[in-house]
């Protein structure tokens, strides 16, 4: 089972282009699980066809501990098993543990077992790594290929480098690595070269450029992926490609995490003035 999470600034598009890229490889005849570890818990909609109403912590607060798989884990999408951690009452508690609490509740409930025959987990994680919690699917083994969703803009690529800085520091003691950057256009100036390059600057890869096409955002509003409302379409083929290049990647390094002056020096040199 390859035990992956996408990272990545919040609103880069990790749980779209991850739900994509999944039903890609469900197409496949892929047995995938989704956790989304976003308080949001929107990680799975496209695939459910809708908002999971049960996260884990909501069930816990709800059922108390006694809790069976099928209560937080929905199938949607080719069979695809979704499951949201969800978040704290707002204003009250600290979102990170609600991933914490969910992958041992997971793990306690038999969910990675042998028997589950599981060829991917992915995990869909909220932005920066600032939080031990956000960590967690780093930590510990839980997710051992890292991709990081970023575009040409400073920020997306300011978070892509901090978020290497947190690989590096568990790449030590576990067995994490960054598996590949995944450039989700925003249409920035020269932005694929700008990408390729800071990929190839932290010791990585530009795995695939996913560009920017309304037609993610129609098939959002009707709920579902590109590659289930509409087939054919070519934004559909640039979501296999990227599934393909996911199931073919061997290229997993410790990420070389880049000064605040050499990640600005890369932008005006390539960027804007590019
Ligand atoms: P995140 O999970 O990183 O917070 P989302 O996946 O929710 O981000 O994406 C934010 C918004 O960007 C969504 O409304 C989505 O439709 C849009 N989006 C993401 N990727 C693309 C794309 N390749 N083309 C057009 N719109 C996109
Ligand atoms: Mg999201």
């Amino acid at each position: 089972m390859r035990k992956i999470a996408m990272y990545g600034k919040g609103g880069i598009g990790k749980s779209t282009t991850c739900q994509n890229l999944v039903a890609g490889l469900a197409e496949k005849g892929n047995k995938i699980m989704v956790v989304g570890c976003d308080p949001k818990a929107d990680s799975t909609r496209l695939l459910l066809g809708g908002l999971n109403q049960h996260t884990v912590l909501d069930t816990l607060r709800k059922e108390g501990e006694d809790v069976e798989l099928n209560d937080v884990r929905k199938i949607g999408y080719k069979g695809i098993y979704c499951t949201e951690s969800g978040g704290p009452e707002p204003g009250v508690g600290c979102a990170g543990r609600g991933i914490i609490t969910s992958i041992n509740l997971l793990e306690q409930l038999g969910a990675y077992s042998e028997d589950e025959n599981m060829d991917f987990v992915f995990y869909d994680v909220l932005g920066d790594v600032v939080c031990g919690g956000f960590a967690m699917p780093m930590r510990e083994g839980k997710a051992r290929e890292i991709y990081i969703v970023v575009s040409g803009e400073m920020m997306a690529m300011y978070a892509a480098n901090n978020i290497c800085k947190g690989i590096l520091k568990f790449a030590e003691t576990g067995g994490i690595r960054l598996a590949g950057l995944i450039c989700n256009s925003r249409k920035v100036d020269n932005e694929r070269e700008m990408i390729e390059k800071f990929a190839e600057r932290l010791g990585s890869h530009m795995i695939y450029f996913v560009p920017r096409d309304n037609m993610v955002q129609k098939a959002e509003i009707n709920r579902k992926t590109v590659i289930e409302f509409e087939p054919d379409h070519p934004q559909a083929h640039e979501y296999r490609a990227l599934a393909k290049k996911i199931e073919e990647n061997d290229n997993f390094v410790i990420p070389k995490p880049l000064e605040m002056d050499e990640l600005e020096k890369l932008l005006i040199n390539l960027g804007i003035q590019g």
